[in-house]
């Protein structure tokens, strides 16, 4: 037998050919009745058996029905059991997905809690992570969240929901806290937990991360509200050099907004074409003459006033605007350097997060085609952090720009932490010595012989040797007396807009006459 729907249709079918056998037999008694033939006489004990088999017959059909229904039933709920979990879980980690988090978030929200108690949301998100993915590999980045994910739910209180929100960042809502620092201690204890590198395939990987926290509620504070604040102080955090966690208070807030305004009225001058680049000259510490112009971007808002590169090169980047930004400028110095004598370079810096853009060499090549500036004229200026955050990049782009023809210099010489190892390993043309060597040379021992020995290297290695942050005729003599060939600063001068730029040729003075 298949199983218990067949039993009852066996039951059935026996039940049918009883009937019908019967319907038979009543038949024939008509019949006979018919042709006059004796009547026979149903007995009424065989028609009681035939009552009590049918009612069995029923009551095991109807017994069966109710056991698959329930079966049936049971199935269901289980299944539906199992799409709730599904649906309810981040199917790497095994914690709880986004939309679990959206239902307690609401709850907590909706549930506020009594007397000095409070709620609090922690927002996570790591550092570096996108680099381990696109180093290792998905596979590895995969099992990083795993492990962190264990790591997290050891550090998390008893019925914390712990949340994968999606790619590297996590969330954390805690009820009931007795105050905020127990929000801190559960931080701590977060950050604490990535102390001990993750351990990978025999790679140790160093993982950093900011915990942003929002206590709440508020009067009036809804969901969206709670999770922007958690956001605001994770921005914060984030902007740690380590692993660090942040209370969102009013200031971030004002903090955040003046950031808005400033990556809006980047967006503005995107449009107005207003960012320009300025041309600091570089001289030659022998001859006192201009070989060449650093690009300096200099904009100044209607509503902002001045803004130094420092402050909006940064906010550029995180927008995403720093390619538009940088064509835009870089087409600029290029068309204001074909105007200046043939030898003269042009200097235009290219920050570490361009180096992963591998279409930037084949941009330059086809500016400098266009403006008809000859690549042996270009110096590309890039920090050492450049070549640390992505070594193949850096080597694959730089090696492209520098077969045809397009110099490299390695800024603010000095202040990286693997100096060396780069010059070995790189092909550049020239370290520019970091200022603050050169400003303190006069007043320092140390800087004295660092600048000494920086400019050794150089010229041992036959690259050129710059000298920036020269402001007095002092450091110039001194630099000089070292060997190093060219000097950028205020005493040369400062970054000047394209048009006053031939003045520096109008007027050259001799400087190694002024020197000497
Ligand atoms: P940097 O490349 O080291 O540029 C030299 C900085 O030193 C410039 O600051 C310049 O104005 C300043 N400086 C020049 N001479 C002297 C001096 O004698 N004394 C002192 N104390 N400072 C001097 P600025 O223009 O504010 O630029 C700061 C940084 O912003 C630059 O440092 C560079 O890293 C970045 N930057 C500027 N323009 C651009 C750009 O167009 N693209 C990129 N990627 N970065 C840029
Ligand atoms: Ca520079
Ligand atoms: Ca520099």
């Amino acid at each position: 037998m298949r199983n218990g729907a067949s039993i009852a249709e066996l039951m059935l079918i026996t039940a049918g050919a009883t009937v019908a056998g019967l319907l038979m037999w009543e038949f024939d008694i008509f019949r006979d009745q018919e042709f006059g033939t004796p009547t026979k006489m149903i007995e009424l004990d065989e028609t009681l058996i035939l009552a009590a088999f049918l009612t069995v017959s029923m009551l095991i059909f109807c017994w069966d029905r109710v056991r698959t229904v329930r079966k049936e039933v049971a199935r269901r709920e289980s299944s539906e059991r199992a799409y709730r979990v599904l649906a309810s879980q981040d199917p790497l980690t095994g914690l709880a997905n986004r939309r679990q988090f959206n239902e307690g978030l609401a709850f907590a929200v909706a549930a506020p809690p009594g007397g000095e108690r409070t709620h609090a949301l922690l927002m996570l998100d790591l550092n570096g992570f996108k680099q381990i993915n696109d180093v290792y590999g998905h596979n590895v980045g995969d099992e990083l969240l795993v492990i962190f994910a264990q790591r997290l739910l050891k550090a998390a209180r008893q019925g914390d929901l712990v949340v994968r929100l999606g790619g590297d960042e996590f969330a954390l809502v805690l009820l009931q806290l007795a105050g905020p620092e127990e929000a801190s201690t559960v931080a701590m204890r977060i950050i604490d937990t990535l102390k001990d590198p993750i351990m990978i395939d025999a790679t140790h990987h160093f993982v950093r991360l900011g915990i942003g926290i929002c206590v709440f509620p508020s009067p009036g504070e809804t969901i969206d509200e709670v999770v922007r604040r958690a956001d605001v102080a994770l921005y914060k955090a984030k902007s740690e050099k380590t692993s660090a966690f942040r209370f969102f208070d009013d200031d971030m807030d004002k903090l955040v907004h003046e950031r808005d305004l400033l990556e809006r009225e980047i967006r503005a001058a995107l449009s107005a074409g207003t960012i320009a680049p300025y041309f600091q000259p570089l001289t030659d510490l022998n001859t006192g003459k201009v070989v060449g112009f650093e690009a300096l971007a200099r904009w100044t808002s209607e509503i902002l006033g001045v803004i130094p590169p420092d402050r909006f090169l940064p906010v550029a980047e995180e927008a995403g605007l720093l390619p538009e930004l940088t064509d835009q400028l870089f087409l600029k110095s290029c068309k204001a350097a074909i105007t200046w004598p043939v030898n003269t370079t042009l200097a235009f810096n290219i920050s570490p997060s361009q180096l992963k853009d591998e279409r930037l060499a084949l941009r330059i090549i086809g500016v400098l085609g266009k403006t008809g500036l000859t690549p042996s004229r270009l110096e590309i200026e890039i920090t050492e952090s450049a070549l640390v955050h992505d070594l193949d990049a850096a080597q694959r782009i730089l090696g492209s720009l520098r077969e045809s023809g397009v110099r490299i210099a390695l800024d603010d010489f000095g202040t990286g932490y693997s100096s060396l190892y780069h010059l070995r390993n790189f092909k550049v043309d020239k370290i520019k010595i970091d200022r603050s060597f050169v400003a303190n040379m006069g007043s320092e021992l140390e800087s004295q012989q660092i600048v000494k020995a920086l400019v050794g290297l150089g010229r041992g290695l036959g690259i050129t040797v710059t000298a920036e942050g020269v402001e007095d005729d002092a450091q110039a003599r001194q630099l000089q007396a070292e060997g190093c060939e060219q000097g950028q600063g205020y005493l040369f001068g400062e970054a000047v807009p394209a048009d006053r730029t031939q003045a520096f040729f109008d007027s050259q003075i001799d400087q190694a006459t002024a020197v000497r």
